[in-house]
């Protein structure tokens, strides 16, 4: 009997834009990408630590090129996603992961400046980033969009609202876009990672983590990069095209966990 699957699972060939990749989850998903015969965008602040990961993967036998990109600056997302579409011709898969996380009390003084900077950069630069890639997603035939959320959009800790708003924010986007973007066959789904060890939670001491794990994690550990690049790495394959509008928590059980 032929084979009864069809559907590809297979990205070879497509170009896929990551923000926040020269670190963590983002420089993982870069790499799993271009390890996968994607073509890849590494954008991030600074250039030196974008040119690192670009070398990192050309070394690896990946295809991948480096801008800089704040996600925050209108000019800067335009001139870069003409930069890559300039490069490869083509646009199939963003993925919005660049971010930062403060802990502000709302009585505290700069909270007013924290909130918008935060809103800015987790919210606000998705849906803009969105915008600026749309044509080439819908001239791909089969855009895949990928926001990374976190689970403090599924509940909170102390001190963090400006951050769970924001990211409670991404998860209604992206349910919105799903919507928006079905007839154009375009999907967006996104992650909502737990604990995972990157740059944003270097500071955090190792038996801090080990405790906080062993009573919140139903997998007892905080997860390494890679195993959140594998969650969006499903939502990108071309196999993937009746997946949209979904949340998917990357949190080792975390948010299900009672007891
Ligand atoms: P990370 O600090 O290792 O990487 C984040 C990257 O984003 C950095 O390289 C940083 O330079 C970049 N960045 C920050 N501001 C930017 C801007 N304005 N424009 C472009 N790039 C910018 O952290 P990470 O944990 O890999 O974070 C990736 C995403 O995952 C973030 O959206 C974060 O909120 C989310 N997240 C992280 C965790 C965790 O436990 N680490 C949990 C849930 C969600």
């Amino acid at each position: 009997m032929a084979r009864l699957s069809k559907l590809s699972r297979s990205i070879e060939g497509k170009v896929a834009v990551v923000t926040g990749a020269a670190s963590g989850m983002g420089r993982a998903t870069a790499h799993l990408f271009a390890d996968e015969g994607a073509h890849v965008a590494v954008t991030d602040l600074d250039q030196a630590r974008v040119d690192a990961v670009v070398e990192e993967i050309t070394q690896a036998g990946g295809s991948a090129a480096g801008w800089v990109l704040d996600v925050s600056s209108r000019d800067q997302r335009a001139n870069v996603v003409g930069a890559v579409v300039e490069r490869w011709g083509h646009l199939d898969i963003l993925v919005n992961n660049a971010g930062i996380s403060i802990q502000h009390g709302v009585d505290s003084e700069d909270y007013e400046a924290e909130w918008g900077r935060t809103l800015d950069i987790l919210l606000t630069a998705q849906v803009m980033l969105i915008r600026e890639c749309l044509p080439h997603l819908e001239a791909s035939g089969a855009g895949r969009i990928v926001n990374i959320a976190s689970t403090e959009g599924l509940g909170a800790t102390k001190g963090f609202s400006a951050y769970a708003a924001a990211k409670t924010g991404v998860i209604g986007l992206t349910r919105s876009l799903a919507v928006e973007f079905g007839e154009r066959g375009i999907t967006v789904n996104c992650i909502c990672p737990g604990p995972i060890n990157t740059g944003m939670t270097q500071a955090i001491p190792a038996e801090h983590k080990a405790i906080f794990a062993r009573r919140r994690v139903a997998l007892k550990r905080y997860a390494e990069p890679e195993e959140v690049a594998h969650g969006t790495m499903n939502f990108v394959l071309p196999a993937a095209q009746y997946i949209t509008g979904t949340v998917l928590p990357v949190d080792g059980g975390l948010t299900i966990k009672n007891a």
